[in-house]
């Protein structure tokens, strides 16, 4: 049986479209090397674990699932953050619609979101992601923090938006400037796709 495999998900725009927020240098680094690893390093555990299991030979379940959780998890929120992701357009870096409603509901305004989600990003520890979940028991949006790619995910929990707090992502651009990285960042949000993803659930 052939085994179905990970792949590294096109960009949905130019490597230069997002300039001057992230830069054609930074974005192809972030996806074509970055992102291309995590889609590697999953494919060839995967293998590995076939390998081993036709061979007989004894598998280090514990970590492997650890690994494999991280790449699987650096997979995907990759390519959840490149949709997150538009050129600048003047009329749309402002939330509307859906996605609109429900920020002002839970946090009364768009600003105090925005002000937390900043936090969130600035805060993870070490690597990490600042990520807006939404739980569908209660239906609100929360804000929570994804470290590496894998820890404090919250089972279930449908992902609205990521943003990318790993230096990494920044490093060409904005050097340890991370808030700077992040403030640019809120220039080139795609809320469509947030909506989409909303009205999705
Ligand atoms: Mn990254």
């Amino acid at each position: 049986m052939k085994q179905a495999k990970y792949t590294l998900p096109e960009l949905p725009y130019g490597y230069n479209a997002l300039a001057p927020y992230i830069s054609e240098e930074q974005l192809r680094l972030h996806h074509d090397k970055h992102h291309q690893a995590y889609v590697n390093g999953a494919n060839a555990l995967l293998d590995k674990l076939v390998n081993a299991r036709q061979a007989k030979n004894e598998i280090e379940v514990k970590a492997v699932a650890r690994e494999l959780s991280f790449n699987i998890g650096g997979h995907i929120l990759h390519s959840l953050f490149w949709k997150n992701l538009q050129a600048y357009q003047k009329d749309k870096i402002l939330p509307s619609g859906k996605i609109k409603e429900i920020l002002e509901d839970e946090f009364g305004s768009f600003e105090v979101f925005k002000n937390e989600f900043t936090k969130a990003a600035q805060s993870v520890e070490g690597s990490g992601w600042a990520v807006l979940f939404f739980c569908k028991m209660l239906k609100r949006p929360i804000i929570g923090q994804v470290e590496k790619h894998n820890m404090h995910v919250l089972p279930l929990f449908p992902v609205l938006m990521v943003l990318d707090g790993w230096e990494h992502a920044y490093y060409v651009d904005y050097k340890n400037d991370k808030a700077k990285y992040i403030d640019a960042f809120w220039n080139i949000v795609n809320w469509e796709t947030v909506n989409k993803r909303l009205e999705e659930l």
